[in-house]
């Protein structure tokens, strides 16, 4: 069946005194449907199809990918404990920004970055800042936005069960196509499902993904508590869309790979950061963790170009290219990392989301927009 039925019902037939009294108190995730804020057939179906995607006991959908977020993090918290919630040093600025204004100034959260200029590798970095931190909560993006760095789950999974911390997974870039976090020692997964999972620029969504019971039943409750629910329109989209992940992450990844190789071979390109290229200072370690099936879609590089030839690049590709605020559609785009995200980056970083268009058409656009012109140097 290609398509879901959708159910908008808001308030359910609850029956007589005893079947209400039923519906409101059995624990939520038990499919009694009372109040859609609580629980609705359509997004609990939608629920299932993304578990078995990240091959995860349960999911739990959230109107954004931040709501997501917000939701797995608040069940960690706990006034009477003061250990630190460690992040790392490349994340998503608006996950960061959650960290400092929501957790540290509203909630009170002892919130610890690791060092960004550390000495070794970023994983070597994190696991000495968990060994010197000895934090109740460390937070990772396997596939760093918008940096690339790479994580080795299993080795930080480790350090932090030696310290009694619990560990959050954002798998939004490496995606289920790539990696299941859970399997490699991560306590929830998250994700903008915003990107690759809906994949067509439509859908703003959050998933929670994990195996613990305890923690469903939280969730759930917690996500009713603060009425931060997906539609069952968007869950009713969104299970369709997701039919099609496999398929199109295998091209993305596929043509991603061709689209590093020629970035890192042209002139005009100062650096080119992807987990597939032997020159990723992480190089093994991604060929280790991503089960052999690509790389992920996002690329990261560096114009060899003054800020006004890359204005003019970024000018010049979004005549072919669309140049938004997002990623993991079929559809390529492209972002100016320093515009959207802020003064710690370069002028000249740009953020490729590969597509599923041929390989070569890419190629051609990025071709046209990087031809050299002794101006933009
Ligand atoms: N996590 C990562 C890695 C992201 O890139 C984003 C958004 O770009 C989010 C979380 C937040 O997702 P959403 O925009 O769906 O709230």
């Amino acid at each position: 069946m290609s398509d879901s039925l959708i159910d908008r019902t808001i308030g359910f037939l609850l029956g007589g005194v005893k079947e209400t009294e039923t519906a409101f108190t059995e624990p939520l995730g038990s499919a009694l449907y009372s109040y859609a804020r609580r629980e609705n057939p359509t997004v609990a179906d939608c629920e299932r199809a993304f578990a078995e995607i990240e091959m995860a006991k349960w999911c739990i959908l959230a109107p954004s990918g931040m709501a997501a977020i917000n939701i797995a993090l608040s069940i960690f918290n706990d006034p009477a404990d003061r250990r630190p919630w460690l992040f790392p040093a490349d994340a998503y600025t608006g996950t960061l920004q959650y960290a400092t204004d929501v957790l540290q100034n509203q909630r009170g959260v002892n919130v610890r970055f690791a060092d960004p200029a550390g000495p070794n590798s970023t994983t070597s970095n994190l696991i000495s800042a968990i060994e010197d931190e000895a934090p109740a909560l460390v937070f990772i993006e396997p596939i760093s936005n918008p940096l690339l760095d790479i994580i080795d789950i299993p080795a930080v999974a480790e350090a932090a069960r030696r310290q009694g911390a619990r560990v959050v997974v954002d798998n939004t870039f490496a995606t289920p196509y790539l990696l299941h976090p859970l399997d490699a020692g991560a306590d929830l997964v998250v994700h903008s499902v915003t990107k690759y999972l809906a994949g067509h620029n439509n859908i703003l969504a959050g998933a929670i993904c994990g195996n613990d019971a305890d923690s469903h039943a939280r969730l759930l409750m917690h996500r009713n508590t603060i009425g931060s629910v997906l539609s069952p329109d968007d869950a009713g989209r969104l299970k369709t869309q997701l039919q099609t992940f496999s398929l199109r992450l295998a091209q993305q990844n596929a043509s991603a790979m061709k689209i590093a190789e020629y970035l890192e071979n042209h002139p005009a390109i100062a650096k080119v950061r992807f987990p597939g290229l032997p020159s990723h200072p992480d190089y093994e370690l991604a060929q280790k963790m991503f089960a052999q099936r690509g790389f992920g879609a996002m690329i990261t590089f560096d114009l060899a170009r003054s800020a006004e030839g890359s204005s003019r690049f970024v000018d010049d590709l979004a005549a072919d290219i669309p140049h938004i605020g997002s990623l993991g559609d079929v559809t390529t785009s492209f972002l100016h990392i320093k515009a959207c995200f802020g003064e710690e980056y370069e002028h000249s970083t740009i953020r490729l989301s590969v597509g599923v268009e041929p390989a070569e058409q890419i190629i051609s656009s990025l071709e046209q927009a990087l031809r050299d012109d002794p101006a933009d140097r």
